[in-house]
């Protein structure tokens, strides 16, 4: 039997309450899960109830094969798509789906977010892409997500939402974050102009910075 950690339950259920205050979606909408790097178990939010309301014991935990290892609350209908992650990338351990405002503006019009900013580049991936339609919940949704995805830590779920990952859900949140203020200048300036995309290699250079020089050493 493997350990069920309550600090896990707890830090799943503050990124949602802070997920909803920070306006990164409304309702019951989105869900949030993190893995335990020691044990492989996955901690996800609960279906369908208000993120205020959500204690920590609603949190479900599950194994990498969708099966319900603690709680007795229905997990997220989205459960498919985070373990589909989290089985594909090693380096993931913590996801956020939400249905934020601008991503989503994009998503409708099935546009790709293109690499515009610095924050972007550095933490999120050169670009952004949108992936192929699939109902909520479905293993086709998962599946397209995850194509579309790839090894960046974004990827627009068209007339839906976004899903960001990363490591921790502190870093998840911020990549949420980053990826929708992008959204946000990028349709302010298509509709004033015509916005100058970064060039592959500034991107590359930018991305070298972030992960080899930048910060206190
Ligand atoms: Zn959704």
């Amino acid at each position: 039997m493997q350990e069920i950690k309550d600090e896990l339950k707890r830090v799943v259920a503050g990124a949602g309450v802070t997920m909803i205050e920070q306006g990164l979606t409304v309702g019951t909408w989105g869900n949030v899960s993190v893995r335990d790097s020691e044990t492989g178990l996955i901690y996800i939010s609960p279906s369908g109830i208000d993120y205020e309301d959500i204690r920590d014991e609603d949190i479900v935990v599950l194994n990498d094969k969708l099966e319900v290892v603690d709680g007795s609350a229905t997990p997220s209908i989205e459960k498919r798509l985070h373990v589909a992650i989290y089985n594909a990338r090693e380096d993931v351990n913590a996801v956020i789906h939400d249905h934020p405002l601008y991503s989503s503006v994009l998503g409708v019009n099935r546009m790709e977010l293109p690499g515009i900013s610095e924050d972007l580049v550095q933490i999120v991936g050169d670009k952004i892409i949108c992936s192929e339609y699939a109902l909520p919940g479905t293993p086709e949704l998962a599946k397209n997500a995850l194509k579309a995805l790839g090894d960046r830590n974004a990827v627009l779920l068209p007339n839906h939402g976004t899903l960001c990952v990363g490591k921790d859900l502190k870093n998840v949140l911020r990549i949420c974050h980053v990826v929708e203020k992008a959204a946000h200048i990028y349709i302010l300036a298509k509709s004033i102009g015509t916005p100058h995309l970064l060039s592959e290699e500034n991107i590359k250079a930018m991305q070298y910075f972030a992960r080899h020089l930048y910060g206190q050493r």
